[in-house]
């Protein structure tokens, strides 16, 4: 917890109450110890997507499709979004629950790894969420710049690490080193990128939003 936790508690019990069909998405992601989005995070993504309302997202790390048929239903009418996943099952699972949720059409599920399936999309997009390997970060950056809009939103989710990465690296372990080195570098790089302004919040597991000049 970044935020101390009785006052993300109070956050969070202002929220209204979910529909049965993402509640069930959460307890599916729960049983398989699935790392969704955390609920301030949540709010946060319905929000910004609200405010920009992009006809296209791009997300990077689907798991079991919670985070995408939540920014989903919050995009206009004529949005579509695509999204990455490398691992089989999670990927099985987030075909299940998008036709589930009727969104086959307009969600497209992309099986591989970013790295590759990044360069083989030819849209853009003027919404990127990124949510996937913490370590590629600054590789997925590099190839997503050219796929986002001038004036395009990028969020980043997990760039704190439960406030890990504010904390010197002889104070993680030895087996978080690299990621710990890799999220400084890519946040210090972040604030420093000319062609995007940035924002880092410490919400939920931290999360940094740009938006591209
Ligand atoms: N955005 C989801 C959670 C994603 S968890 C939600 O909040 O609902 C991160 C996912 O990214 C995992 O399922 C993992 O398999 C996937 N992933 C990690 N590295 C990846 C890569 N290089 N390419 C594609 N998917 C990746
Ligand atoms: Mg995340």
């Amino acid at each position: 917890m970044i935020v101390e936790e009785h006052v993300q508690s109070y956050i969070n019990s202002l929220n209204k109450e979910e529909d049965s069909f993402i509640l069930q998405l959460e307890k599916e992601a729960h049983e398989h110890h699935v790392p969704i989005i955390r609920s301030e995070t949540r709010e946060l993504l319905r929000f910004l997507v609200r405010m920009k309302k992009p006809a296209r997202i791009l997300e990077i790390g689907t798991a079991i499709g919670y985070s995408a048929i939540v920014m989903h239903k919050c995009q206009g009418q004529d949005g579509k979004l695509d999204t990455i996943e490398r691992n089989e099952k999670r990927y099985n699972s987030a075909c299940a629950n998008i036709e589930k949720a009727g969104f086959s059409e307009s969600i497209q599920i992309h099986f591989g790894d970013a790295l590759d399936v990044l360069e083989q999309l030819k849209e853009s997009y003027d919404f990127i969420f990124m949510d996937a390997a913490k370590a590629q970060y600054e590789n997925f950056l590099e190839r997503c710049m050219g796929r986002l809009d001038r004036e395009g939103i990028l969020v980043c989710d997990n760039i704190l690490q439960d406030g890990s990465v504010a904390q010197s690296r002889y104070a993680v372990t030895r087996r978080d080193h690299t990621v710990h080195d890799r999220m400084r570098e890519f946040l210090y790089n972040l604030k420093r990128n000319e062609t995007l302004d940035t924002v880092i919040l410490p919400v939920g597991d931290g999360v940094a939003i740009s938006r591209k000049k």
